[in-house]
């Protein structure tokens, strides 16, 4: 790891910007660029044509009617019309165009009832016309309760005989894209596609509710409002998901209603990922340009959502298109810039961004060029598996911000300590003392029996003059270091100042005060090992006492430690005082 720079963090906190050399980051960004690359590679690279008999649909060919004004009547009478159909889907990107699908059915087997499925849920208006005459009306704004067979995709009952061999003609028109893989199947065919499909939308949307439960218990517990944008995130996800690929239509809610829930679940989705993006990497301190740039999208969602719920789902889908073709490119590119210029904790967005970039860019360009597979469910296996890195994007940023909280609280708890204490003796210093005093007096912590230790060196002067001021401060430190000894971890002790020491006992009586003084007496006076050659140096104490009486203050206390350490002195010093 190579640090280079240190700078200040918008967020007040330290960034360590470290530069792009490790390895496993190169690594696992060349894994993610060759998965988009796959992704492509399956979604648009043209594949040898399967055929069309397993799909129980002949002959199937095309027919766009830009103009609308075609009938099944009429067009049968212009069958050089239709342009033939490799394989049972038809594709034609965002058109206005009604498109006619035409098609024989392949003979049924055992003479079992059939159906028609469309698998794609977005499809507005689908007709059939079957030979003899039956027209059955499928789409998104069909009930699909009205399904014979219980899938969430509608399927169009076959009359009995529609197999003869004569044409059977379906007309689509979509705001969509006009993507419409067709198949005649089974009551059981269609139950045993119908199991396959929602076991992997079950696989997807449970990866999905899990990483909600995950983000929704975060929040509760760490309160970071990260969570919050990113459930916003995860749920209108949820719910964009279960509308486009026809879970809510089985409810047979109103057509109205589900237009707008799909519309504002996607602006939910693009405008909280866009929200996401710019708190999490700070692009307003770090990159202002691409802040606006997000905000004039979220404008855009904003447009294109009022647009959705007014039922202008054409133009709606044209701006959704390009802003879900935009937006992803501008946030990976500032994600990519962010992270080569130093940020390294961007690492899981970015390959988080991956995920979501594929799918949201197949979506839309699936616009413009022949998907071979809906592009709905890249975006869906995009955004799930984005969403279980986004949150670990999430935790490894607070991480990191935990872990620069314990430097910082471990820097104050240091500068705290250094403003309270004596350096030479490591006892508390005056200001401390007294402030912890008042404090304590406040709080009326002090107890009525406690005493109060004055302790001065005697003639210190003569001892620095005769071996020099190094031998007296290695004094001052024993003396310290010997007071320490000797008391309780409930006294405070302080280097008052010079040579005075105070000692203050909080639920210590006269001779307990006493004996502490004595011990620490005995102790200073029995040591000579003072100086620093070696050489003997004699050192004697005087030490005043006070004992706490009815209604004194703690400066009661003080000015009789003072006054019996004075009388200590007076009296000719080496000794204990008591007033
Ligand atoms: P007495 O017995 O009356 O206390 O006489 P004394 O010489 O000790 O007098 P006093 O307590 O007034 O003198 C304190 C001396 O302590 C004065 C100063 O030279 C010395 N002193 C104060 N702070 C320091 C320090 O940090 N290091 C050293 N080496 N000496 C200090
Ligand atoms: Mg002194």
């Amino acid at each position: 790891m190579r640090f280079d720079k240190t700078i200040d963090g918008p967020d007040n906190t330290l960034i360590v910007r470290v530069a792009m050399k490790h390895k496993q980051d190169i690594l696992i960004f060349s894994l993610s660029g060759l998965c988009i690359l796959a992704s492509f590679l399956v979604a648009y690279i043209p594949r040898q044509s399967t055929g069309t008999a397993a799909s129980g649909i002949l002959e199937p060919s095309f027919y766009e009617d830009v103009t609308h004004a075609e009938s099944a009547e009429s067009l049968r009478e212009l069958d050089g019309l239709f342009q033939p159909l490799e394989r049972p889907v038809l594709y034609r990107n965002r058109t206005k165009s009604a498109c006619w699908i035409r098609f024989r059915l392949a003979p049924s087997p055992k003479d079992e009832d059939r159906f028609i499925e469309i698998d794609n849920a977005s499809l507005e208006f689908i007709d059939v016309w079957f030979p003899d005459g039956t027209h059955e009306r499928a789409g998104k704004y069909v009930n699909a309760r009205e399904n014979r067979v219980k899938t969430r995709i509608r399927n169009i009952p076959v009359p009995r005989g529609a197999d003869s061999g004569e044409f059977v003609y379906a007309r689509v028109r979509t705001n969509t894209i006009m993507f419409v893989p067709l198949a005649a199947v089974t009551a059981r065919q269609a139950l045993a596609r119908s199991f396959r499909t929602n076991l992997v939308f079950g696989v997807f949307f449970g990866i999905i509710v899990a990483i909600i439960f995950i983000n929704l218990f975060s929040f509760m517990v760490i309160r970071n409002r990260h969570f919050l944008v990113y459930l916003c995130y995860l749920v209108s996800l949820l719910v964009y998901h279960l509308v486009v690929h026809g879970f809510m239509y089985f409810l047979g809610l109103p057509p109205h209603f589900l237009e707008s829930l799909l519309w504002l679940s996607l602006a939910g989705f693009g405008i909280s990922m866009m929200v996401f993006a710019k708190r999490f990497l700070f692009l307003k301190e770090r990159l202002p340009a691409v802040s606006t740039i997000l905000d004039v999208n979220i404008g855009l969602f904003l447009v294109q959502t009022a647009l959705g719920i007014s039922m202008q789902v054409y133009l709606a889908n044209q701006i959704a298109y390009i802003t879900g073709f935009i937006v992803p490119i501008i946030i990976m590119a500032t994600t990519v810039k962010l992270y080569v210029s130093g940020y390294r904790e961007v690492r899981f967005y970015l390959i988080a961004w991956v995920a979501l970039f594929t799918g949201t860019t197949i979506w839309s360009t699936s616009a413009y060029a022949e998907a071979r597979i809906s592009a709905n469910y890249f975006f869906l296996v995009g955004t799930s598996v984005d969403s279980l890195l986004f949150t670990l994007a999430i935790f490894d940023l607070l991480r990191k911000e935990l872990s620069e909280k314990d430097v910082m609280l471990e820097r104050e708890k240091y500068y705290i300590n250094l403003s309270r204490t004596d350096p030479l003796t490591g006892l508390y210093n005056r200001r401390y003392l007294n402030e912890l005093i008042k404090r304590l007096e406040s709080d009326g912590e002090i107890p009525s029996d406690s005493a109060l230790i004055m302790i001065d060196l005697d003639n210190f002067k003569t001892i620095n003059d005769t071996y020099g001021h190094l031998a007296g401060d290695l004094i001052l430190t024993k003396t310290g270091t010997k007071i320490k000894k000797h008391i309780r971890k409930t006294d405070i002790a302080c280097r008052y100042g010079g040579d005075e020491f105070l000692v203050f006992l909080p639920g210590a009586n006269e001779s307990a005060a006493r004996l502490i003084a004595e011990s620490i007496r005995n102790d200073i006076v029995a040591d000579c090992s003072y100086s620093e050659e070696g050489s003997p140096i004699s050192i004697t104490v005087s030490i005043g006492i006070s004992e706490n009486r009815l209604d004194d203050s703690f400066d009661g206390l003080f000015l009789r430690a003072d006054a019996a350490l004075y009388q200590a002195k007076k009296t000719g010093r080496d000794r204990i005082s008591v007033l």
